[in-house]
């Protein structure tokens, strides 16, 4: 900044700090903490931290609850100490214009038909920010990200969840290593929230009909930039006392508690959006989760319309989209036809289709007694567009599903993709974000899903950008050193094994980390078979090698469990101790820390089963490089120049000889690839071929897999074509 620009801006602190009462500006902080627009604006966010970093940190960085804390004139105090004033405003105002500014944008310009007809995008769980806790891993972060894109872009959509006031679960690990789960209750007042109303100002209450009689959910509204997130929630008056538990945890339950929130999140977030006065023009379903939704729309299609239950469902087809996200055959909902029953029937009724109809509807075919009632099957019955979330994913979805069009060859099923992405100002470091400011100039920022802004990353100073990696994975080491002592604490060890966790991981050693969901096909545990040489690699003095582990497994989940405690107990060998570590409670908030500071980010799923992966387009924004295999989004994005591959693309009908191979080749590739690229430095000291991997990853990748590029393209192929626009293929 320039002096003339310092002192304008501190004559201008002066006028606000006069002008501006300590309620005016506590205030403009609630409107700006009311709307998690916030949450993936570095110049906003720190306004909250600098408020009081250390209650920041403890609040799980929720504004909301923080401001509670405070009372106006004590915000208004630090404020002035902390030169706050003018930073407010204009945060303020940025927000102000942000949300009145929708024509000018990407979608305004690109999505008209879908202006008075919205898009309304359904999931069970969504994944915004750490202090929202609604949401378990992918799929949520995926979702909060897809919104995300949506307001960046100006595509009107808005987006129907459930709320869950316990939450997934925190996870710790006792002194065994075994994962034990802790349930939340979220205070709804720290929550960005309020009651949705309906055209006549009232709170919205929307009830089911099954036959065991009514389900009641209230909604809540949540604002995410431009785009609206309503959530249900069956804790209200008038449910019976298990009822009001029904929505309390996500994936938590048994089948019967599924199938009942997933009819609340379909049928009720239909119902609610009739109560909002919206009318879709297309309705995407995230997952077979909400694919009841349909069914409702076809009703009210037939009331309103007088159409039979035959053209209803054509029609409503036309409109539904339908992404399906695992090739894990336990990873599709199936209900027994006595659920079915129980929750569709009155539905059924008032479609005027028998039960064997209803359950044909969920099932390969049709007249199969024996197959239960799947949640994708019904999907993609009831959607004229579906598609799975990569390249690779659409083949195996296409080769899964071929049997409901027996008729077609398998190139003609009726499966396209979408391959999907992440949000890049949340998942990008501040400093990175600056760095590419600096060098790609200011308008990358309005032009994510424009690959020539990326490609201007060639051009990147490399010691400018190795020193901003550097910086940032110094930043991860403390958080991981804070976050291990303070495990040890809770496990109340003694204080040599607190100081040791102090002073765990070198800063200069090459950090590779591996964190998502401890599902067993995402195989954490591949490296343990070849665990001594992997002790030999980390060991090495000259060119040492540490982990960085994270990840929680589902509480029904025993094998992901042992997973996670061999891994964790590693610390117990004196090989791995301080070198090979485990971070408790995997969330979003420890996610952006390992994805912006890590070296290497390690995928090594059973191939073909991770449908599309996410995390390693985290990494890429911040430097990173992935090693992974070649499944999923990394089967298309994988180079040669942009990262590393473990193993050529193929597997064994046996998994067991599959594993071996893949343990085989990850061994490989980390000593014959990662390590010596990695520590091969120039005369300037610079590990000048990294660099250039670095720079190739963000410049090949970055626009491809960030969610810009996917909502455009579900825009395009999906969303206006089925809302009656123009229509356009997809891949
Ligand atoms: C990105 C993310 C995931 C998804 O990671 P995958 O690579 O798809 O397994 C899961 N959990 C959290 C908290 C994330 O941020």
């Amino acid at each position: 900044m320039s002096q003339v620009d310092d002192a304008s801006t501190a004559a201008m602190e002066r006028v606000n700090w006069t002008e501006t009462s300590p309620q005016t500006l506590y205030n403009k902080l609630q409107t700006l903490a009311g709307n998690l627009w916030w949450s993936w604006h570095p110049e906003v966010l720190s306004l909250f931290r600098d408020l009081d970093p250390v209650r920041w940190r403890q609040l799980d960085h929720n504004p909301i609850a923080l401001l509670a804390e405070m009372s106006p004139e004590v915000v208004a105090k630090r404020a002035g100490e902390m030169v706050m004033y003018t930073r407010i405003n204009q945060a303020h105002r940025r927000l102000k214009d942000y949300l009145d500014d929708m024509h000018s944008t990407w979608g305004g310009q690109n999505a008209g038909v879908l202006g008075s007809k919205p898009v309304a995008y359904f999931s069970a769980e969504f994944g915004i920010h750490e202090s929202v806790p609604i949401y378990s891993g992918g799929l949520g972060v995926l979702s909060g990200d897809h919104i995300k894109s949506a307001s960046g872009l100006g595509v009107p959509l808005v987006a129907i969840g459930l709320f869950y006031d316990q939450g997934y679960f925190k996870q710790h690990l006792d002194s065994d290593g075994y994962q034990q789960q802790e349930y939340l209750n979220t205070k709804v007042e720290n929550l960005p929230m309020e009651a949705a109303t309906g055209p006549d100002g009232k709170p919205i209450t929307v009830s089911i009909d099954t036959r065991d009689g009514r389900l009641l959910a209230k909604v809540w509204l949540m604002h995410v930039g431009r785009v609206r997130l309503y959530l249900l929630d069956c804790d209200v008056e008038g449910n019976s006392p298990q009822d009001r538990e029904l929505t309390a945890r996500l994936y938590g339950g048994d089948r019967r508690t599924r199938i009942r929130q997933e009819l609340v999140l379909g049928v009720g977030g239909v119902k609610a959006l009739r109560s909002l006065g919206i009318t879709p023009g297309c309705f995407h379903l995230n997952e077979g989760h909400s694919a009841f939704a349909p069914l409702e729309v076809i009703r009210a299609r037939m009331e309103e319309d007088g159409l039979g239950f035959d053209d209803a469902l054509r029609e409503v087809a036309q409109h539904t989209v339908f992404t399906t996200h695992t090739p894990v055959p336990a990873g599709h909902d199936r209900f027994d036809p006595g659920l079915v029953e129980e929750h569709l029937g009155p539905l059924r009724d008032q479609l005027g289709i028998s039960h064997e109809q209803l359950m044909g509807l969920g099932r390969v075919e049709p007249q199969n007694e024996h197959e239960s009632f799947c949640m994708t099957v019904i999907g993609l019955k009831l959607s004229r567009r579906a598609n799975a979330v990569s390249s690779l994913h659409g083949y195996v979805s296409r080769r899964m599903w071929a049997h409901l069009w027996p008729w077609r060859v398998e190139e003609e099923i009726p499966i396209g993709h979408i391959t999907n992405g992440v949000h890049v100002p949340s998942w990008i470091a501040h400093p990175m974000q600056q760095l590419f400011e600096r060098q790609l100039g200011a308008s990358w920022r309005l032009q994510l899903e424009e690959p020539s802004v990326w490609g201007k990353v060639y051009a990147i100073d490399p010691g400018e950008l190795w020193e901003t990696h550097h910086a940032l994975k110094s930043r991860l080491l403390e958080f991981v050193r804070r976050r291990l002592s303070r495990q040890c604490r809770r496990r109340n060890e003694d204080e040599a094994s607190i100081e040791a966790a102090r002073s765990a991981l070198d800063p200069s050693a090459l950090t590779i980390g591996f964190a998502r969901r401890f599902a067993t096909y995402k195989r954490a545990d591949l490296f343990l078979r070849k665990l001594d040489e992997i002790a030999e690699l980390i060991n090495d003095p000259q060119r040492p090698v540490q982990f960085i582990f994270s990840g929680k497994a589902h509480p029904a989940d025993e094998g992901g469990k042992s997973f996670i405690k061999k891994i964790a107990n590693l610390r117990r060998d004196p090989r791995f101790a301080g070198r090979v570590v485990f971070i408790e409670d995997y969330d979003i908030n420890v996610a952006r820390h390992l994805v912006q500071g890590v070296d290497v980010w390690l995928n090594n799923p059973r191939r073909p089963l991770e449908a599309s992966g996410t995390s390693g387009m985290k990494v890429v924004l911040n430097g990173g490089l992935n090693c992974s295999i070649l499944d999923g989004w990394w089967a298309e994005a994988f180079n040669g120049r942009n990262g590393f591959a473990i193993g050529n693309g193929t597997q064994h009908v046996d998994d067991g000889i599959t594993d071996e191979r893949d343990a085989e080749n990850l061994f490989r590739v980390l000593s014959e690839e990662v390590v010596p690229t990695f520590y091969h430095r120039d005369a300037d000291g610079l590990p000048s071929q990294w660099i250039q991997m670095m720079i190739e990853s963000i410049a090949t990748l970055a626009s491809r897999f960030s969610s810009h590029r996917m909502v455009v393209d579900y825009v395009r192929h999906s969303y206006v074509p089925a809302a009656g626009g123009l229509s356009s293929q997809m891949p």
